[in-house]
């Protein structure tokens, strides 16, 4: 398998299998994931066999758990941030955003947590895992911009400002082997309680209300589109299996295997910007 360059012969020929999908399925249910915002320089987790290209990220429960793990995932963030919160979308940002525009899109849901749809005018997102955007209380459930938060963190950790590290997913940096019991964070400046970036970390569930309009969403489209998504984590693949038990067709576009490989009506094996962007 291998990669279509942007601008190639072979990228034209899947944007035209791809658009005879489209124009064949008026109303799309649309899921999104990491592969959409590797071309804006945020890695993803998954490598093309859809296996762990890295230490799996934080767990919910090591978070609030875990003193230590919550100072390192913030001195990590600290860092990753800097770039994350700085990224700018792509060329397959600005195409979904475009096929909503032409009332194409029943709704986007998407997997990615850096606001890169909104950002490109997409308007109807589910931002299925949340919003890195943003912290939230998990005592009082205040929530915060975290650019306010960054100001605060270095604000404390002066010291940990110097430090530069590979970008890593979800804003995270690969930071190893400092003193992060030393790291300070700060807590809700109004009750107290621990603050946490307002994504779902693994082993904590997706807010209900989000899979209900997305349920509701697939219930109405006439096909399903999955883009830039190995479909590996549950919250992602339950919507490719409810499309399938309705006999909804599903096309992919992803770089690699995914988890609904057999379900697939059509598969398109290709980085999401190239094809898309010759739409
Ligand atoms: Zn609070």
């Amino acid at each position: 398998m291998n990669a279509v360059p942007e601008g190639s012969a072979a990228a034209a020929a899947a944007a035209a299998r791809l658009a005879t999908f489209i124009e064949a399925h008026p109303r799309l249910f649309v899921l999104g994931g990491a592969g959409i915002s590797t071309a804006s320089g945020i890695p993803d987790y998954r490598d093309l066999d859809g296996g762990w290209k890295r230490t799996p990220p934080i767990t919910l429960q090591a978070f609030v758990g875990d003193a230590f793990a919550r100072s390192r995932y913030w001195a990590r963030s600290l860092v990753g941030w800097r770039r994350f919160g700085a990224a700018q979308p792509n060329a397959a940002h600005r195409a979904l955003a475009a096929l909503e525009r032409r009332g194409r899109v029943a709704l986007f849901v998407t997997q990615n947590v850096d606001g890169l749809h909104q950002a490109a005018g997409h308007e109807a997102v589910v931002d299925l895992h949340g919003r890195l955007d943003r912290v939230r209380c998990l005592a009082c459930e205040r929530r915060l911009p975290r650019v306010r938060f960054q100001q605060e963190l270095e604000r404390h950790n002066q010291d940990w400002l110097a430090f530069d590290a590979l970008d890593a997913p979800d804003g995270d940096a690969d930071l190893e082997g400092l003193a992060f019991e030393r790291f300070v964070v700060p807590d809700c400046d109004e009750c107290g309680g621990l603050l946490k970036p307002d994504v779902v970390f693994f082993g904590e569930s997706v807010p209900r209300e989000r899979v209900e309009r997305a349920t509701l969403a697939l219930e109405e489209a006439d096909a399903m589109l999955v883009v830039g998504s190995s479909l590996m984590v549950y919250s992602g693949y339950r919507f490719a299996r409810a499309a399938a038990q309705a006999r909804k067709p599903i096309a992919a576009l992803n770089l690699g295997r995914t988890r609904a490989d057999d379900l697939l009506s059509l598969k398109i094996e290709a980085d999401c910007a190239a094809v898309l962007g010759a739409l």
